[in-house]
């Protein structure tokens, strides 16, 4: 067993300043930090816990009309908000279908952006191979079991996939991360928070060392009327996604003035799928448009040896989770 020191943190500069020590991290909810910790996957010198920093507990509404939700807002909290459910239903629903409850009720917005994936390879230590765990080492899912894997942006280093929920939500609403670190505060987009495997797998965002995220922005809400969060997976519950789509739109009639399609399960990051929203935008909504849609969205796509099978599901995803978003008894591919 490895000594750890641990610090409670008073203040967000208190935090930082924790944060310059090597080999510290941060600790709010736990529910990923300690599972790691467990199977030696994550070895912190030193944790510094941030839960007793006030204000970042709170939501509250922005000038613009938007929301801005703080780093340790309990996803529980943050999807039962009566403005969460009102104004971003897509955000509670995700929120919703993620983990279990007792995890949901630990676990805080700031931690659900940080979790990492779930490639079994990458937990088991057993298994030498992960460049996300051991850069360099090679990747153990390329010729192994990869039926959860990645078909779209994966590298030849990395075919692992995001496992949150909430982020797929909040990549097709454009929100936005605020981030403290040494060199004072910023704002990411929500699609540049995460990234790509390359050759940097053991890089799941583009978070800088010792930044803390202080809260998620969301802006005025403009989909709260049509959205819907589709989440396939092997089971009912508590279980990750196979496939996720998180669909929101504004119509006027059956014309798309709007869309915001984003998919979870089947990348290192949430992907929003931008040709999709480009086929739909300003068009009538039909079976034909959505299908000339989906395909879109999965045009890039690349299979590896067992997850051939997400292509057509996320395809078949993408036309439900629309259709349900507008209340459409469209057909289902
Ligand atoms: Fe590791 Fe990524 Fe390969 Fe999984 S897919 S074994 S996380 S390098």
């Amino acid at each position: 067993m490895d000594a750890i020191s641990y610090e409670r943190a008073g203040d967000i500069a208190g935090a930082l300043r924790a944060a310059q020590q090597p080999g510290t991290m941060f600790i709010g909810g736990g529910t990923n930090l300690l599972d790691l910790m467990k199977g030696g996957v994550a070895r912190p010198a030193r944790l510094v816990d941030i839960t007793h920093i006030p204000g970042l507990d709170a939501i509250s509404t922005l000038p613009d009309g938007g929301l801005r939700i703080g780093a340790l807002v309990r996803n529980s909290d943050a999807a039962n908000h009566a403005w969460v459910r009102e104004r971003y239903p897509l955000l509670s629903q995700a929120l919703l279908a993620g983990a279990s409850a007792q995890l949901r009720n630990m676990a805080t917005v700031g931690g659900n952006l940080m979790q990492r994936t779930r490639c079994p390879y990458f937990y088991d230590t057993a298994f030498a191979q992960c460049n996300k765990r051991a850069p360099g080492s090679g990747c153990a899912a390329i010729d192994g079991h990869n039926r959860m894997h990645a078909i779209l942006g994966a590298s030849t280093q990395c075919l692992a996939v995001n496992p949150s929920d909430m982020s797929v939500a909040l990549a097709a609403l454009d929100a936005l991360v605020r981030v403290s670190g040494p060199g004072g505060e910023r704002v990411v987009p929500f699609t540049s928070f995460h990234r790509l495997p390359g050759d940097r797998p053991e890089l799941d965002t583009t978070l800088q060392s010792g930044e803390l995220i202080t809260a998620v922005d969301l802006p005025p809400p403009l989909f709260s009327e049509h959205a819907h969060y589709l989440k396939v997976r092997d089971r009912a519950s508590y279980a990750f996604a196979l496939v996720s789509v998180a669909a929101a739109l504004q119509l006027d009639g059956d014309t798309v003035r709007s869309v915001r399609i984003a998919l979870g399960g089947v990348a290192h990051k949430p992907w929003r799928a931008s040709a999709a929203e480009e086929r739909l935008t300003n068009r009538p909504l039909t079976d034909a448009t959505l299908h000339d849609a989906a395909a879109a969205a999965l045009q890039d796509a690349r299979a590896q040896r067992d997850n051939g099978f997400k292509i057509a599901l996320a395809q078949r995803a993408i036309v439900r989770a629309v259709n349900q978003a507008a209340g459409r008894q469209g057909g289902v591919a």
